[in-house]
């Protein structure tokens, strides 16, 4: 019997990898996309004979189709600072450039530095991400509803701290929440759905007790989530200890106050020790790791003894200036390679069965939309979900031979395999090309966009070599 819905599409003859409760991947399979859901998940033979009057069918042509990967950790608002402040020391980082480049930044400049990260998020099959927060909300909302992409959009919030830029003092706790409220009511469920509005906080070095559990009664009272750096430094764990008098860093303190829940997101989270990886399990909270950017500035998280033990662990990017290169795929690639790497460095011996390949796609796909709270609606290819869907083309020198898919997918694919991409069932890149904005009009903005502010800043990089 022939379905009557005309008006679908249907994506056939790829290597359907669908993530859902099964694992399932269809060698030959097909994907049948209605508005913005998928309605069917099977063989290709199957869907086919059940929908012969699709409005459009997409041959594959053996090419891998899986859900829109979700980075769970990125600063659109720093896009436009990538660059500046490669190899200095962490206190250069923070005080001398990002601090100064965030506190001059403009309204536009946000919203050209996130059209220019939602470029590269895109290219590398994001269709979901988790903005770790800045200061221009409205700014990143639109953006976000021009490149058609779904995001959880979170303020940069800090009510205490030492150090910050002198035309950038932190605000009142009440006025902290309640301008997070405002943003709430006017972004939340915005753009068809796609965007959200969470709760920020920078890290606990920049939040008083206050705020943390008026965020936490907030959030939940909102029922939307919490966005956190946590457990970032050795440092901000000796810091904890000292002045609030506990035996280890954040995550004892939070837990001491009853502010973990399973609406947090924790990024980064590198400095935990047993009983705080218990602590997060008990309360559900996730992760975002952050490899690339974990090597450069943080040390080696324990996602191993998360993952055995439980926690959700998913993976970010983290923002251009921590990284440089906001490719999830690269992401995944690293996360298997570091984590093996640590295992040789912690135990003094190998183990090349730390972080298969399936767990990190996991992690970049399942997990990730666990991490943004959205699991009933992305983070798989499964009948009812939204059409978040990536076509990767195999067929090129990075991925041939492709002897065991989801190994290749990890292991040997790169950004620029990433052919189209579609979120809440609409193309946003199709056949490598973004559709709904000019991508040179942005580079070009974003390039003197980035020079004016590093002017306006007053950052001047030295330089590394001799220029004649
Ligand atoms: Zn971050």
């Amino acid at each position: 019997m022939a379905a009557v819905a005309d008006d679908v599409t249907v994506l056939h003859g790829g290597v359907v990898v669908t993530m859902d409760s099964g694992f399932r991947v269809f060698r030959d399979g097909a994907v049948v996309v209605a508005r913005d859901r998928i309605v069917a998940v099977g063989h290709s033979a199957d869907i086919l004979l059940f929908y012969p009057r699709a409005a459009w069918k997409v041959d594959l042509a053996g090419r891998i189709l899986l859900p829109g990967f979700i980075n769970t950790h990125v600063h659109t608002s720093q896009q436009l600072a990538r660059g500046i402040a490669d190899d200095v020391d962490l206190m250069t980082w923070l005080h001398g450039r990002i601090w100064p480049y965030e506190s001059h930044m403009t309204e536009e400049d946000s919203y050209v530095s996130t059209l220019l990260c939602g470029i590269e998020l895109i290219r590398s099959g994001v269709t979901c991400f988790a903005e770790a927060g800045g200061q221009y909300v409205s700014e990143m909302a639109r953006a976000v509803e021009l490149l058609g992409l779904r995001a959880c959009l979170t303020k940069s919030i800090m009510d205490c701290g030492e150090g910050l830029p002198p035309n950038w003092s932190s605000c009142s706790t009440d006025d902290c929440i309640q301008s997070q409220k405002d943003l709430y009511e006017k972004h939340n469920n915005t753009a068809d759905g796609r965007i959200r509005i969470w709760f920020g906080l920078r890290q606990i070095m920049n939040a008083t007790d206050r705020l943390l559990l008026e965020t936490r009664d907030a959030a939940q009272k909102l029922n939307t989530g919490i966005h956190m750096h946590i457990a970032e430094i050795p440092y901000e764990n000796q810091l904890v200890m000292q002045t609030k008098g506990i035996d280890h860093g954040t995550v004892t303190y939070l837990e001491k106050i009853d502010f973990l829940r399973s609406n947090l997101l924790a990024a980064h989270s590198v400095w935990l020790n047993t009983a705080e990886i218990e602590h997060f399990l008990k309360s559900e909270v996730k992760v975002s790791h952050c490899p690339a950017s974990a090597m450069r500035m943080l040390g080696f998280a324990p996602i191993r003894e998360m993952l055995d033990s439980g926690v959700c662990v998913s993976l970010g990017t983290d923002g251009a200036p921590s990284n440089n290169r906001m490719s999830i795929v690269d992401e995944m690639y690293l996360a298997c390679l570091i984590n093996k790497g640590r295992e040789a460095y912690i135990t003094g011996t190998t183990n090349p069965t730390v972080l298969p390949a399936e767990t990190v796609l996991k992690m970049a796909t399942i997990n990730g939309a666990k991490a943004v709270l959205w699991d009933n609606e992305i983070g798989s290819l499964a009948v009812g979900k939204k059409a978040d869907m990536v076509i990767a083309n195999p067929f090129t020198w990075s991925m041939v031979p492709m002897h065991d898919c989801i190994a290749n997918i990890v292991y040997c694919m790169r950004t620029e395999n990433i052919e189209s991409v579609m979120c809440n069932g609409r193309w946003i890149m199709r056949d490598k090309k973004i559709v709904n904005l000019n991508e040179e009009e942005v580079i070009a903005s974003a390039g003197k966009r980035a020079s004016d502010l590093l002017a306006r800043a007053g950052i001047n990089l030295p330089n590394r070599m001799n220029y004649v």
